[in-house]
This record gives C-alpha cells, sequence and structure tokens, in this order.
C-alpha cells in the first residue's frame, strides 16, 4: 500500500512520474535504448532538457523578461557559493537574511568571498519566525533570502522591495505558490521537494546581473558558462532533470502554479486548524508566518509521544518526525501530497484525543 509520505525531501512525486520515469529507465521513447545509456548530446535528451528548462520559464510566468533557466549539480548548497562567486564584487558587500539552517549556510559561504552584512536573523528565538522592518544597506552588491525554512516551517510572504539583485533560496517551495518571479533576479532550488528526484538544482537567472564582479570565476562555478552551454557545460545529470520534465508537465496539466496553490492552501488550512483546535498539540513557528510546506508541530506532553507515533505509523504515514533542531512533528505537504493524506493525519490526531 502506498503510505502517505510527509517526507521533508526527497519526497512524494506525482504517481505518473514514478510510472513514466520507471519507463523510461527501460525502454526510453520506444527507442529500444534505456534514459539511462544514451548520450546527453542525443536529440532525445536534448529535447528534454530543453522542454524542462522552457516550462520553468513559463510556469514561472517569466517568459521574455531576460530569465534564462539553468539545470546544474551539486544541490542547493553548491549554490551557496556560486551566488557571491557570480555577484559579489572584489572588495563588495552582500546582504543576507537569516532565517534558519539554510540561511545561515548561504551566509557561511558568502563570508569567504568577502562583506556579509546580516540584515536581521531569527536564531534569537530558535528560528520560528521571519524578522521584519530590517534595512539593506543600498550599496551591497545583492539581497539573499530564503522563501520557505524547510526545518522550521516558516515561509516568507512578503518581499523587500530593493534596487539590488534579488537573489532568493525557494528549495523547499518553488512552484507551490504564485509569486510576482520578475522581482528575483536569481532564484535557486535542489530538484529534490517540488520538483524531481535529488542531483540536479534549478538555476533561474535573469541574465543581466552576471558578468560584474571582476573576479576570475572558475569555469563549472560560473553562470555565465553554463547559460553560453545551454546547460550542458559537463554531462548533465540526465535521469533528475527527466523526472523533473514530467514533474513539470504533471504541473502544467493541472492549471500550473495557481492551481496547485489552491490545493496547498487548502492542505495547509486543514492542517492548522486542527493544530489549533487539538487541546494536545501546539505549532512550533509563529502564526503569521507559518509554512504551508512543511508544518512544524509539538506534543503538549511528551508522554503521549509513543501513542501518537504507532497510531500514525499503523495509518501508514511516513516520514512525520521532526529535525533534530526543532523535535516534534513536520508535516511536509509538497505539491504531490494529496488532501486525502492530510485528511488521515488530522483523523489520527483527533484520535489521539478520544484515547488520551
Ligand atoms: N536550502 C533549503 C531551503 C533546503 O531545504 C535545503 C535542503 N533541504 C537546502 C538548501 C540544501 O539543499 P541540497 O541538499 O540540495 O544542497
Amino acid at each position: 500500500m502506498k503510505k502517505h509520505n510527509y517526507s521533508a525531501g526527497p519526497c512524494i512525486l506525482p504517481q505518473e512520474v514514478f510510472e513514466k520515469s520507471a519507463q523510461a529507465i527501460l525502454n526510453f521513447n520506444n527507442s529500444g535504448l534505456s534514459l539511462l545509456e544514451i548520450s546527453h548530446r542525443s536529440d532525445d535528451f536534448v529535447a528534454v532538457i530543453e522542454e524542462a528548462r522552457a516550462l520553468v520559464i513559463e510556469l514561472l510566468g517569466l517568459e521574455g523578461k531576460g530569465y534564462k533557466a539553468l539545470f546544474l549539480s551539486g544541490g542547493a548548497s553548491l549554490e551557496f557559493l556560486m551566488i557571491p562567486y557570480n555577484l559579489m564584487k572584489e572588495n563588495g558587500k552582500a546582504a543576507y537574511l537569516d532565517t534558519g539552517t539554510w540561511a545561515s549556510g548561504a551566509i557561511k559561504e558568502a563570508k569567504i568571498f568577502g562583506e556579509t552584512v546580516v540584515v536581521a536573523s531569527s536564531k534569537d528565538k530558535n528560528y520560528n519566525y521571519i524578522p521584519k522592518g530590517y534595512s539593506i544597506p543600498a550599496d551591497a552588491d545583492y539581497f539573499h533570502c530564503t522563501s520557505n525554512n524547510t526545518i522550521f516551517g516558516t515561509q516568507m510572504k512578503e518581499f523587500p522591495s530593493v534596487d539590488i539583485p534579488l537573489v532568493c533560496d525557494m528549495s523547499s517551495d518553488i512552484f507551490s505558490r504564485t509569486l510576482d518571479f520578475s522581482k528575483f533576479d536569481i532564484i535557486y532550488a535542489g530538484a529534490q521537494k517540488n520538483m524531481g528526484p535529488a542531483g540536479t538544482t534549478l538555476v533561474v537567472i535573469k541574465e543581466e546581473v552576471l558578468g560584474k564582479t571582476g573576479r576570475t570565476i572558475p569555469s563549472m562555478l560560473d553562470y555565465e558558462k553554463h547559460i553560453k552551454a545551454e546547460s550542458m557545460y559537463n554531462t548533465p545529470p540526465v535521469f533528475p532533470i527527466y523526472a523533473s520534465l514530467l514533474t513539470l508537465q504533471w504541473l502544467k496539466k493541472l492549471g500550473g502554479i495557481a492551481a496547485i496553490e489552491k490545493l496547498n492552501n487548502a492542505k495547509a488550512a486543514l492542517l492548522y486548524a486542527e493544530i489549533d483546535r487539538n487541546p494536545l498539540f501546539r505549532g512550533s513557528a509563529v502564526a503569521e508566518d507559518r509554512s504551508t510546506m512543511n508544518v512544524t508541530f509539538l506534543l503538549n506532553n511528551e508522554a503521549h509521544t509513543p501513542i501518537f507515533d504507532a497510531m500514525w505509523a499503523e495509518a501508514g504515514i511516513s516520514g512525520l518526525s521532526g529535525h533534530r533542531s526543532v523535535g516534534g512533528y513536520r508535516a511536509s505537504m509538497y505539491n504531490a501530497l494529496p488532501l486525502e493524506s492530510v485528511q488521515v493525519l488530522v483523523d489520527v490526531m483527533k484520535a489521539l484525543e478520544s484515547k488520551v
């Protein structure tokens, strides 16, 4: 039986993506060859990466606005250093918002390159909120933020308007909600939440922000080289890119980001309502900054842990344990998680109330 998969990433993908990608491994496009054994330069694979790059731009509403989509490797973590390499001038500075483990990971790498101003941090409260009312130095080379904090369950609902390049790590909420994506100059995201399996990283770049640092950038870390090579500077990770294409096609067929956003809002409303109603539980993020993707919550009485854990496991739920730095539970509800799975979890929470 298929589990209700609340894993934080890698995570649930649409069932049809599992089926079609399995088929492509056995016999890709009826070619008599596996997707895994063809050249990345073959017509069949070039068509895959081209369609995937175009679909990203289309779904984000960025057509004709000077953006290029790249499928790189090295995870979102490699972007932590590619961003300063490509945007921070020699003797320049960068501004960062510190909203959690991943944001501070990005800050750590930027510090290697030059002055890194942390404009605000929510570390004082174990990152359970999004700082607001901060000011961003106008002479910074760029501002970097993290739209959704996978571990702590917070999400930025608004983004600052800045006159410097705006860079955002959208690893855990890309394609989940409508935003004016043209506000951002670089968006990056590891594939393994809303887009596909681990192994490729999506980077969407407004080309005009590149080439201004005066730095010598190693080729593999140079966005301009990747753009020039049409995202094939070296052998791309063919399988994650193909599975990402299937997920993007699935999303387009559903009605795009606006359609999935409605479903994501319904899932989040259902679960947060139960957390707020049920006297056995409390949410760990402040209400106004709650994430629709990663819902973090705790049992008020830790003695209930073994019984609750046994109940959700029995109901076919997987991946609900919280991250060690928050404790409790984390329900990751990415695009492919059906509303029915959330109802199963809510029913278990209700059943716990009548049992203890
Ligand atoms: N940023 C965010 C917001 C994440 O959630 C993660 C991974 N969970 C990362 C960065 C790191 O991604 P990767 O493992 O692809 O390097």
